[in-house]
């Protein structure tokens, strides 16, 4: 099939060529920072540039990066004024947070802005090593390894997620961190782990008022130097707190039919004539790689895709890659 190519060279280039349009706009670059920039991104690889917008479209750039598990991490780069002298600045974001990032925000209010942190993507970022001679390329190997370094960290997470009663989160992305367990009869555990130590004794705090926590409590105090760094997390929480865990509830079916959309998070599409048959919808498009299975709505995987550099067009149908596994996903553009 003949793919109709909206190569992101092109429109990178296009953006970076394009005249200022008033004084609004962020004051222009020398040419030689463009080129510089391109070879730079050449090198990392332009599949792997997702977006890219600010000033000649290069000041803010986002890169997939995948991990050892075949998972798919964002890392956005922006690029100061003295940039290479000043290093870039890095955020981690989450799939949904791109959407979000993409649509609404500019880099300036995204950076540092904490209220979004259920849009991060890790737990904490690599002190970055740079100096003058530093390219875009030894950022994202910088980012690679990190993301190594914190596979431990998520297998505890998971473990965590799989085999005690997870109440909130409810969608935990790879940077949350703590997790509130229900212990029965009302009573919690608020866990906090150290993504810098996954292994160590976690932070904890007791939550409830039946008569069960007092005792809870006394062991913890008593046994949490059983804590030990080969044992897996689950198992190490009922030795110290010398009690049998409660696990997750088994799956309601009926909530299991209809899935969150992982780019707006919600089950419905809201109610409005301009979505045509979709307002008010439930997702409709299931990725089909079986480790992903990620479902979304169609309007929303659409809009996702086309806010992407690296979609391609081929008559009415738009194709991409999964925000989550990066396998390829196709969504029709004229369905209504
Ligand atoms: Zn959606
Ligand atoms: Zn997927």
């Amino acid at each position: 099939m003949a793919l109709q190519a909206t190569a992101s060279r092109e429109s990178v280039r296009a953006a970076a060529e394009r005249e200022p349009e008033g004084e609004g706009e962020a004051p222009r670059r020398p040419a030689a920072f463009y080129s510089s920039v391109f070879a730079q991104i050449e090198e990392v690889g332009w599949e792997r540039l997702m977006s890219s917008k600010g000033d000649g479209g290069v000041s803010c750039l986002v890169f997939r990066v995948l991990d050892d598990q075949g998972r798919n991490h964002l890392l956005e780069i922006t690029l100061p004024m003295n940039y290479p002298s000043i290093p870039p600045s890095l955020v981690a974001v989450y799939p949904a947070g791109l959407a979000m990032l993409l649509s609404h925000f500019s880099c300036h209010q995204w950076n540092g802005n904490a209220r979004y942190a259920i849009y991060l993507d890790v737990p904490y970022l690599p002190k970055l090593q740079w100096s003058k001679g530093s390219r875009l390329k030894d950022v994202v190997c910088q980012f690679q390894e990190h993301l190594k370094i914190l596979q431990d960290y998520w297998s505890i997470m998971d473990d965590i997620d799989k085999v005690l009663w997870v109440v909130d989160p409810t969608k935990p992305t790879f940077a949350m961190s703590h997790r509130r367990i229900a212990l029965g009869d009302d009573c919690y555990l608020l866990l906090h782990v150290n993504a810098r130590k996954p292994r160590s004794l976690p932070e904890c705090r007791f939550l409830g008022t039946d008569g069960k926590l007092d005792r809870l409590i006394t062991n913890w105090r008593k046994y949490r130097k059983k804590w030990s760094a080969d044992k897996k997390f689950h198992e190490n929480l009922s030795t110290v707190l010398d009690f049998a865990l409660p696990p997750p509830p088994s799956v309601n079916i009926e909530d299991d039919e209809q899935v969150d959309c992982g780019i707006c998070y919600a089950k419905h599409l809201p109610i409005d004539d301009e979505l045509g048959t979709h307002s008010g919808g439930t997702t409709d498009y299931t990725c089909e790689n079986p480790s992903c299975s990620r479902a979304f709505h169609s309007v929303c995987l659409r809009d996702w895709l086309r806010a992407i550099t690296t979609t391609r067009q081929s008559f009415d149908v738009l194709f991409g890659n999964c925000p989550y596994c990066s396998d390829p996903v196709a969504v029709k553009i004229t369905d209504r």
